[in-house]
């Protein structure tokens, strides 16, 4: 089945050669060069491209419209299974050099391929490619959608795909609310009282995270910092050093809502490893507002619940039964 999506994939690749999609660096575009252009979608989110439509768009997208494990879906009781956080061993070493965060016009992506970052899942050891965005949040969390949902996209050797899905919240300042009050207590601070400080807040964090409440990322922080720099479609930055374990320890403490699903974008392929995890993180509004200005909005909509009927296909059924009624 694999090979067969692969061989998909390839016609899709010598159709549009600019395709690009969820696991676009995955399939088809390993890293991209010192100086290769970045790759920028031919789908969109709206109109005539739209999901609605990406069926029509290339002969390999036909799953979006005809597949019934879909992603992504309303995230309820019995849809998934709980894997616990400790049950995965997720490896991601800290980024000292920043990584190329690029704007692929559908989405922002940090490529993470040659990393050495990994997952083992179910004995399986996955290589986590890249990490992007969407706003807002793809997957409802029991019919609520976050401000947006981040998309941890891994692959083993065989090219099995297996997404972490992040919700990102807003930041409303429960956690964050030491660190400020220290500095304008010690506007002259000496290391150690720092050192202190930086493990209060970590700490706070931490017990935060344990009780399912979400934590602020300093990662995403300085991610999204560098978000203005790739406002245009087809551009690149390196980013800042990326402090990777406090995301790595914040999963941990929680678990995964797991399904076999799909790529939440063209070619819409199943067989993809789901793992929306119950530890949502949070980002300040300004940075919110930062990154939603560059990726619009870039969300496919729900689909029907896993093996039900695809919408659009249902869609299309109503549309031909309307037709003659219209014409009579
Ligand atoms: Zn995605």
């Amino acid at each position: 089945m694999l090979s067969s999506i692969l061989e998909l994939l390839l016609v899709a690749a010598s159709v549009t050669p600019a395709l690009g999609f969820c696991g676009s660096h995955t399939h088809l575009q390993r890293r991209a060069e010192e100086g290769e252009a970045v790759p920028i979608s031919t789908f969109g989110y709206i109109g005539d491209i739209g999901p609605h439509n990406w069926a029509a768009l290339d002969a390999a997208n036909s799953a979006c419209a005809t597949g019934t494990r879909q992603s992504p879906i309303n995230m309820v009781e019995g849809q998934f299974q709980i894997v616990a956080g400790t049950d995965v061993t997720l490896t991601i070493p800290d980024q000292t050099e920043g990584i190329e965060f690029e704007n692929l016009g559908t989405t922002v992506e940090g490529v993470m391929e040659g990393s050495g970052a990994t997952m083992v899942l179910n004995g399986e050891e996955y290589e986590l490619m890249q990490f992007h965005f969407h706003h807002p949040s793809e997957h409802l969390d029991n019919g609520t959608s976050i401000a947006m949902e981040m998309h941890m996209v891994f692959q083993t050797a065989e090219e099995q795909l297996a997404v972490i899905g992040v919700y990102v919240d807003l930041d409303t300042g429960v956690a964050s609310a030491a660190a400020p009050a220290a500095k304008r207590r010690h506007p002259q601070p000496d290391h150690s009282l720092w050192k202190k400080q930086a493990e209060a807040v970590s700490q706070m964090q931490i017990t935060a995270a344990a009780d399912n409440g979400a934590v602020t990322s300093t990662m995403l922080e300085t991610l999204f910092q560098s978000v203005e720099e790739i406002a245009t479609p087809g551009t690149k930055v390196t980013t800042q050093p990326l402090i990777m374990s406090e995301l790595v320890e914040t999963l941990k403490l929680g678990n995964f809502e797991a399904y076999s699903g799909s790529l939440t974008t063209p070619p819409c392929s199943e067989g993809v490893n789901w793992m929306v995890a119950t530890q949502r993180v949070q980002i300040s509004t300004a940075s919110f507002e930062r990154v939603r200005n560059v990726v619009k909005f870039n969300s496919r909509f729900t689909q029907n619940a896993l093996g039900s009927p695809n919408v659009v296909s249902l869609s299309a059924g109503a549309a031909a039964v309307a037709e003659p009624v219209a014409a009579a």
